[in-house]
């Protein structure tokens, strides 16, 4: 039997790699550790068993309490969204940076056999053709995107360093139900639901690879399982769309028009591309489920059925 810390769980991701344990795992004691940021939602772990513990990753006393015992530690806890690292960037590094330094050393002083430092493509910037492997250089353009290479860096560094057996995982954009409403998805589709406008950045060029969450969570088990130490592993998406073809596909999702659609100046510094080579880990067996079409169908129908999982927000 496994016991499980997830930090960051209340979040989006965190919640549904909880949730995914509960069906896959279902010995396994959950721990939920998090700081319930405006991000943080306890109705996202609402019906799954698990343990929840309020606190900061950055709170080094009550890791030392929270972390031993612990088989295998997640970490989902993080400022996530690039705007408002744009708009105050110092929380970005606290958490993604001095709190991941803080968990890792709390798991290796708690001998943790395995650890996972969940983190993203965008650390490697932009790219206009082709796609990363897990060699590429780290180029962060964004204070978000630097603060999580600083994260994966530090996690590197206590693989190599001190033997701690953390991988990391870096993926492309998720979607699905429970995304926070800043995100471009659940932002359009609330919005849109409402009859209200939709703001696409610049040209509507910019091009991401989205990904179900929970076929993110399926990499991430894979990686839990089998990740080597210090190693990076990617989980790309599965649909490659720009900012405008996106917007196409959720204005009919929602059977709205280009009338609702407000052009707005580009974000400062905004990544044109990304782009993930997963070949590392589907050789060891990933293989994602969702495709697009359902993924986003779903998703569209999930946040019209959930209104006040998100009319407060
Ligand atoms: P989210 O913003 O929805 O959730 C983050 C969670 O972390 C929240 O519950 C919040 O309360 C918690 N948290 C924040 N600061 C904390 C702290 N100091 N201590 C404890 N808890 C804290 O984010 P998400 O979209 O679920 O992303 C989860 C992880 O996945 C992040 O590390 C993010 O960088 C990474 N990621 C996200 C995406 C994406 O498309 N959303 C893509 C790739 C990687």
């Amino acid at each position: 039997m496994k016991t499980i810390l997830v930090t960051g769980g209340a979040g989006f991701i965190g919640s549904h790699f909880v949730r995914g344990l509960r069906d896959t795992d279902v010995d396994a004691g959950v721990t939920v550790l998090d700081k319930l940021t405006y991000a943080g939602n306890l109705a996202n772990l609402e019906g799954v068993r698990h343990t929840f513990v309020h606190g900061d990753i950055c709170d080094a006393d009550l890791l030392r309490e929270v972390v031993p015992g612990h088989d295998l530690v997640v970490n989902f806890a993080a400022e996530s969204h690039v705007d408002r690292s744009i708009e105050g960037a110092a929380e970005f590094v606290r958490t993604n940076v001095l709190g991941t330094q803080t968990l890792l050393q709390a798991c290796l002083d708690a001998g943790v056999p395995k650890v996972v430092q969940v983190s993203t493509d965008e650390v490697y910037g932009s790219i206009e053709v082709g796609s990363w492997d897990e060699s590429a250089p780290l180029r962060p353009r964004s204070p978000y995107a630097a603060a999580k290479a600083g994260g994966d860096l530090i996690a590197r560094s206590y693989a190599i360093t001190y033997g701690l057996d953390v991988s990391i995982t870096r993926c492309g954009n998720n979607y699905g139900p429970r995304q926070f409403p800043e995100k471009i998805i659940p932002l359009f589709i609330t919005n849109l639901l409402r009859g209200r406008k939709v703001p696409l950045y610049g040209d509507g060029g910019h091009v991401r690879d989205w990904i179900h969450v929970e076929d993110h969570c399926a990499g991430i088990r894979l990686v839990a399982d089998v990740g080597q130490p210090g190693e990076v592993y990617h989980i790309a998406g599965t649909a490659e769309l720009t900012n405008k073809e996106l917007t196409a596909r959720l204005l009919e999702a929602c059977g709205r028009g280009w009338d609702l659609v407000e052009h707005v100046e580009d974000r400062k510094g905004h990544d044109r591309r990304y782009s993930l080579d997963d070949g590392r880990l589907r050789a060891l067996g990933y293989d994602p489920a969702i495709g697009f079409e359902r993924g986003l169908r779903n998703t569209v129908q999930w946040y019209a059925d959930n209104r006040e999982w998100w009319a407060g927000l």
